[in-house]
């Protein structure tokens, strides 16, 4: 598959780079570090053999690269590091293609947790985890982390291995500047990411990844990878590409680093008690297992909670789902990725790899997933009836869950915050 654009600009419109190149041109023109592009002109277009838009793209994106390396010299990055990084800079359509979409159905929870924590990835993890074992028994020793937590998020974040992207870095932050949308965030991440390059551990052509800048086995973004990635096997650079040793060892650390407490557990799948009242599952209200189980909550085989200072109910499909306590460590898994879904299936593929079970309580099957188009109109009826969800954004965020608790619970139903269509079609009606 053909996945870049090969793009090299002309080279009187690159800034000058190295002191050999400001030496040899010193003669010429004075070097200038913000290059007038060439007009586009139809002519221009027709020699360069692209479309006057295409050039125009190109053209611009030669200059943001430019602008960037001035901001990085001023930053501290050397020559020869902007040489590599940008000499043959390309810009990535599929990031930007990528990072415009936005899917109409948010997936159920049920669905990613089937997709995720199917049989196959599992037994393909319980091999993999004996692969590595040498690596993962001194990753645990060093951070505290499960081996089948790591071994869960390498099987999550890139099929253990098999699918870490391949796009170079470099190109897919410079791309996502360029385009705009998260400009400032795609700086800082390039800027991290000249620093890695710089450092000289790993050289620019495996430096790889997604089209959004996350990097090699365990995905880090660069700021992540300066912040946690580790080199644990002594050959002086941090390799989360191709070394398992420094795979392991920096999931292990950006964890045992983001707050995951040694010898707890995620937490459980939980029984409640008849009549529980679903505004009670609430991240916000934290209380040790003790007192949980003094309200009735009790694990499915009878057997004690797991220890947790301060436990949480999460019934990610509300009250019609299954119910889990959920402790410290399934909040770090959110420092990973900030989504309840994805910390509830790595905790699900690490206890099943483990051998544990998965989800045994029943989904609510039956229910369709809302579109962004219903989610704002949802939104919206709520305001009407002043339970302020906020401005109509088609996402379920913190106000829109509580304004619809708050509606929910005006009319005696379980306050669970969980939007379907049946109380979607109530709202609408006067
Ligand atoms: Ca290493």
């Amino acid at each position: 598959m053909h996945a870049f654009v090969p793009f090299r600009p002309p080279r009187r419109w690159r800034p000058f780079a190295t002191l050999a190149a400001v030496a040899l041109t010193a003669c010429a023109s004075p070097p200038s570090t913000t290059p007038q592009a060439p007009a586009v002109t139809a002519d221009a277009a027709r020699v360069a053999g692209v479309s006057m838009d295409e050039l125009a793209r190109q053209q611009g994106f030669a200059r943001w690269v430019a602008n960037f390396e001035d901001a990085a010299r001023a930053a501290g990055v050397d020559e020869a590091t902007l040489h590599l990084a940008f000499d043959d800079a390309h810009y990535v359509p599929r990031a930007v293609s990528a990072d415009r979409a936005q899917p109409e159905f948010t997936r159920t929870v049920w669905d990613y947790v089937d997709l995720i924590v199917s049989p196959n990835r599992v037994q393909h993890g319980q091999q993999k985890l004996a692969e590595v074992q040498a690596e993962l028994d001194a990753a645990t020793a060093r951070y505290g982390v499960p081996q089948a937590t790591i071994v869960a998020i390498w099987g999550m974040e890139s099929d253990y291995g098999g699918n870490f992207g391949d796009i170079p870095t470099i190109d897919a932050l410079a791309t996502l500047g360029f385009e705009g949308r998260r400009e400032a965030w795609a700086k800082q991440q390039l800027m991290a990411a000249l620093k890695i390059l710089q450092s000289g551990d790993i050289a620019r052509a495996h430096m790889i990844g997604s089209w959004a800048g996350a990097m090699g086995q365990t995905q880090f973004i660069p700021t992540a990878f300066l912040s946690f990635a580790v080199d644990a096997d002594g050959d002086g650079k941090r390799d989360i590409w191709g070394s398992m040793a420094d795979v392991t060892a920096s999931t292990a650390n950006f964890l045992a680093s983001s707050g995951w407490q040694t010898g707890q557990a995620w937490g459980a799948e939980v029984r409640l008690p008849d009549g529980f009242d679903a505004g009670r599952a609430d991240d916000a209200l934290r209380q040790a297992s003790a007192q949980w189980a003094a309200e009735g909550v009790q694990t499915l085989d009878g057997t004690p909670l797991p220890e947790l200072p301060d436990g949480a109910i999460f019934q990610p499909a509300g009250a019609r789902g299954p119910a889990f306590l959920v402790g410290a460590n399934f909040r770090t898994l959110l420092r990973y990725n900030n989504s309840t879904s994805y910390a509830l299936a790595v905790s699900l593929l690490a206890q099943r790899i483990a051998g544990g079970p998965g989800v045994q309580g029943a989904w609510p099957r039956d229910e369709q997933p809302l579109t962004r188009d219903q989610l704002k109109t949802l939104q919206s009826a709520l305001n009407d009836r002043g339970f302020a969800a906020g401005a109509p954004d088609g996402q379920m965020g913190p106000a829109t869950r509580q304004a619809l608790r708050a509606w929910q619970r005006s009319l005696g139903l379980p306050a669970d915050g969980f939007p379907t269509l049946d109380q979607l079609t109530k709202l609408l009606t006067p």
